[in-house]
């Protein structure tokens, strides 16, 4: 018997989330971001069910555009960070991956590499991660031109520090940075925007968009969860409840006997816990559900397990199903209560639990 701690993965829903973000993309053609294994989802079975929508993928590394092949898909694959070794130019353009060059480091690789791949080029407009300052185009421009690398050169790239936040004026400052940097290559391309830029309104998506979290059903706007957006949860964290017991008034439970109960009260065990990527800092009140009934958790989280109040779920019972996150406790709600975002939530599950699809 598989253990029955699992994430169930809704792939329609992901295509739907898709379809949202094309809607919401303004004419700009949309690139689905499948980095960290699908935003912790299965690169493979999630990039296979956009397959059929999706013109183009976008990806961290190297390693990640490879298992989007390994699935059988031809689709390009962008690269966000570019390449780490010079060598992987040429894995590139045998594979129609795309990196985004971002370092002299990278263009001195590529003017070496006997093969080139077609690329985009990373503009620093603000966010200082990545990326030329919108000073030194010229002169990448340039420096392109004269190794013949020009032709292979796709457009350019930009990333926003704060488009969660629709009252930060730092994403139009970004956008007319760019806009500026770039205005001297008309014929290029352009792509700015993560998900929450799809949320902003007037906000130019130029001709390619990279949305990620919301594919998965994530907010990406500070405030608001995704359903409040038109999103639907596309994994749901689901455990077994294993015990059940009363704990009587002034009895503690769990590790550090922090939560005290104040009158008799019938509590469970669920078999999940930040062994399996469940946050730790998701402390007594954090919501989740059993029966479709809402319920919370009490005490600390432990590796392997975790205690819910069972005042609100009378009829529950060992083997019942709890849902830790899913439809109807909202992941968004359960980063809240762990002072994270959904985004590591996500990707945090770990290789114990299995992803069931359907
Ligand atoms: N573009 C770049 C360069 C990114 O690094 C990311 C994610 O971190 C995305 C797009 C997708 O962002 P989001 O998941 O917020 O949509």
């Amino acid at each position: 018997m598989p253990r029955s701690t699992v994430a169930r993965i809704d792939l329609e829903a992901l295509r739907r989330n898709y379809q949202t973000a094309c809607r919401r993309a303004g004419g700009a053609q949309v690139m689905a971001v499948v980095k960290a294994d699908g935003y912790g989802h299965g690169i493979g079975p999630v990039a296979s069910a956009l397959n059929s929508l999706v013109p183009k993928f976008a990806v961290a590394c190297l390693e990640e555009a490879v298992a989007i092949r390994a699935s059988g898909l031809e689709q390009p694959v962008v690269l966000l960070q570019g390449v780490h070794a010079g060598e992987d130019l040429a894995d590139c353009a045998q594979q129609d991956f795309e990196p985004v060059l971002h370092s002299v480091q990278q263009l001195a690789w590529l003017e070496l590499s006997d093969q080139r791949p077609a690329f985009w080029l990373k503009v620093n407009s603000g966010m200082n991660r990545l990326g030329f300052h919108p000073g030194e185009l010229g002169g990448v421009m340039i420096r392109l031109e004269a190794m013949k690398a020009s032709e292979r050169l796709l457009g350019f790239v930009t990333h926003f520090a704060c488009a969660d936040d629709a009252e930060n004026t730092m994403t139009a400052d970004q956008t007319s940075v760019f806009e500026q940097a770039t205005a001297s290559w008309p014929g290029l391309m352009k792509s700015v925007g993560n998900s929450a830029a799809h949320f902003l309104a007037g906000q130019p998506l130029y001709d390619w968009s990279r949305p990620g979290i919301m594919l998965y059903g994530g907010s990406p706007v500070i405030g608001k969860t995704g359903p409040e957006l038109g999103l639907e949860p596309v994994m749901s964290l689901e455990a077994p409840l294993i015990s059940t017991r009363v704990v009587r008034a002034g009895e503690s439970v769990g590790y550090g006997a922090g939560w005290v109960a104040d009158q008799d009260t019938r509590m469970g065990m669920v078999a999940v816990g930040y062994g399996d990527g469940y946050p730790r800092h998701a402390g007594t009140n954090t919501p989740a559900a059993i029966n479709g009934r809402r319920i919370r958790l009490i005490g600390r989280v432990s590796m392997d397990m975790l205690a819910v109040d069972l005042t609100g779920a009378p009829e529950a019972r060992e083997g019942d199903s709890v849902e830790l996150w899913g439809r109807t406790v909202g992941v968004d709600e359960v980063a809240a209560c762990a002072g994270t975002i959904s985004y590591e939530l996500l990707t945090g599950i770990t290789a114990r639990v299995g992803r069931q699809y359907r």
